[in-house]
């Protein structure tokens, strides 16, 4: 199949529901009309000589001309680029460059004084009459349909080739979920970028293949948000924690009161912290299904909705369809034994070891762009970076990320483990904890404190918490206080920001 048959098959059962809502001045499309749309797209880019497998750039914010740049380009054979549209010029310039992309839809950056930039199309195909699915749709299948760069949180950006199997592979895995999580009277709100896959396949082609209804904002701002969910009479939400941390910092009766049609809410891409999710409950009487995944899985792994409960600190399990399994961190790949005797000293609810996060399943990419290197081995498994265990039903538990670990004296540091100390107290609104070269030791640990608005709080009182709690070597050596802490677009830590 091709992504863009999502639409056509929306357009078929449901052409007159709502398809899109912008929130920012409130431009509607039915099934039917943004059909028409990406069918439009799609030829004008045939008769700008699209060929098939060429890449073209999307510089779009969350809005109904995202969604028909993108299905247009799908629908027309091409690949397509969604890129982050408020990164500076040179970090756009070098995914241009780097995806090859020859023709960006949206707005272009600055040309660079030798030129060198692709052909620019700023404004999208008007629709005309008859265009309606005349357009038949080009590729499919094994086809890569998107590159998708990540965001960069531990390195420089690499593009992620992902295939129209894989994204629609995804959205079949969910939907094999019992109940099912969202079904075509949902209205969801997407108030996070679309360039990023989680935006893009855990809402958008989601829902496409639902037939219910998208709710874009370009922004997230939470007084906004919670007008557009009572306006628009919301469902549905996919958000960060950040989003949610938010929520949960409103007076309850407020919070209550604007999500009181709202009945499903997901948090993925970063960690969800249970302070947040427990503050949510209590005022809306809603638990929020937390996920995880990555762009190279297209994106979902697992979810809390696939037991049906949310549980704190668990990501939940793997999809219907989606293998995982825990491999030894040091390269072997060898599984680590699910004995329950082997536990982690570190972490006492732990069912078994610790290990690195491997996955197998037909929603993974097939490699970097462009020559399709790293991608999954010849048994199909993925390492993804990310130490997890599982606790004793079964549940995946992040660690960290194995990058972050800092290893002191030879002694592993998980940063997680020190920074729900620190923000155990109450003074205390974010923290984070990275290592910094020590010539001793090798690396020791750093804390970066967000004090609470008003709060008091010295370095001493941090360093008193931990040593009372965790054993030396993981105690920060140094602490600094900030007003705030680097975050990616989808509001992950950029741990490497702190380091320096
Ligand atoms: P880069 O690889 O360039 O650093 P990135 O890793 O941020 O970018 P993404 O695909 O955007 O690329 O993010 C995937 C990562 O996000 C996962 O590997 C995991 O570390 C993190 N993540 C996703 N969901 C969760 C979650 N629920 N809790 C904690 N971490 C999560």
């Amino acid at each position: 199949g091709n992504v863009a048959g999502l639409v056509s098959g929306a357009a078929e059962r449901r052409p007159n529901a709502v398809a899109l809502i912008e929130t920012t001045g409130g431009a509607t499309l039915t099934w039917a009309e943004l059909d028409a749309r990406v069918s439009a797209q799609a030829e004008a880019l045939a008769a700008a000589g699209l060929s098939a497998g060429d890449r073209v750039a999307l510089r779009l914010p969350t809005s109904i001309d995202f969604v028909t740049a993108l299905f247009g380009v799908l629908r027309a054979g091409g690949v397509a680029v969604p890129l982050p549209p408020q990164a500076p010029a040179a970090e756009l310039r070098t995914l241009l460059d780097h995806s090859g992309a020859r023709l960006i839809l949206g707005s272009a950056p600055e040309q660079r004084p030798d030129g060198g930039l692709p052909e620019t199309v700023t404004a999208l195909a008007p629709v005309t009459e008859g265009t309606a699915r005349a357009y038949g749709q080009r590729g499919g299948g094994e086809d890569v349909a998107v590159i998708s760069y990540t965001s960069g949180t531990t390195g420089p950006p690499r593009g992620v080739m992902l295939t129209h199997r894989a994204l629609l592979a995804n959205i079949e895995q969910f939907q094999r979920i019992e109940p099912p999580a969202l079904e075509q009277f949902d209205r969801m709100l997407i108030a996070i970028p679309l360039f990023h896959v989680y935006g893009l396949g855990a809402g958008l082609l989601q829902m496409a293949a639902v037939a219910g209804t998208v709710v874009l904002a370009e922004r997230f701002d939470v007084a906004r948000a919670l007008a557009d969910c009572a306006e628009h009479r919301v469902t549905a939400i996919v958000g960060v924690p950040a989003m949610y941390a938010e929520f949960a910092a409103l007076p309850p009766d407020e919070l209550g009161g604007g999500l009181s049609t709202v009945r499903r809410l997901t948090s993925g891409a970063a960690p969800l912290h249970p302070k947040v999710l427990a503050g949510i409950r209590a005022a809306t009487g809603l638990g929020v299904f937390e996920g995880y995944g990555l762009t190279e899985s297209a994106p979902i792994v697992t979810s809390t909705l696939v037991t049906g409960y949310p549980k704190p600190g668990s990501v939940g399990r793997p999809l219907p369809g989606v293998e995982l399994r825990l491999v030894e961190p040091d390269g072997s790949g060898e599984p680590v034994p699910l004995d329950p005797t082997d536990l982690d000293d570190t972490f006492e609810e732990d069912g078994g070891g610790t290990g690195l996060v491997a996955v197998r399943g037909a929603n993974l990419f097939s490699g970097y762009w462009p020559d399709g290197r790293y991608g999954p081995d010849e048994q199909g498994w993925f390492r993804t970076g990310d130490v997890g265990y599982l606790d004793t039903d079964g549940d995946l538990h992040l660690v960290d990320r194995a990058n972050d670990l800092i290893i002191v004296n030879g002694f592993n540091v998980y940063p997680h483990e020190v920074e729900d100390v620190i923000t155990e107290l109450t003074e205390v609104a974010e923290a984070a904890v990275v290592g910094v070269r020590d010539e001793v030791a090798g690396e020791a640990v750093k804390a970066v404190v967000v004090p609470a608005t008003g709060a008091s709080l010295s370095e001493q009182q941090i360093v008193e918490a931990c040593e009372s709690r965790l054993a030396r070597y993981k105690v920060p050596r140094t602490v600094e206080f900030a007003k705030e802490l680097p975050h990616s677009a989808t509001g992950k830590l950029r741990r490497m920001r702190l380091r320096g």
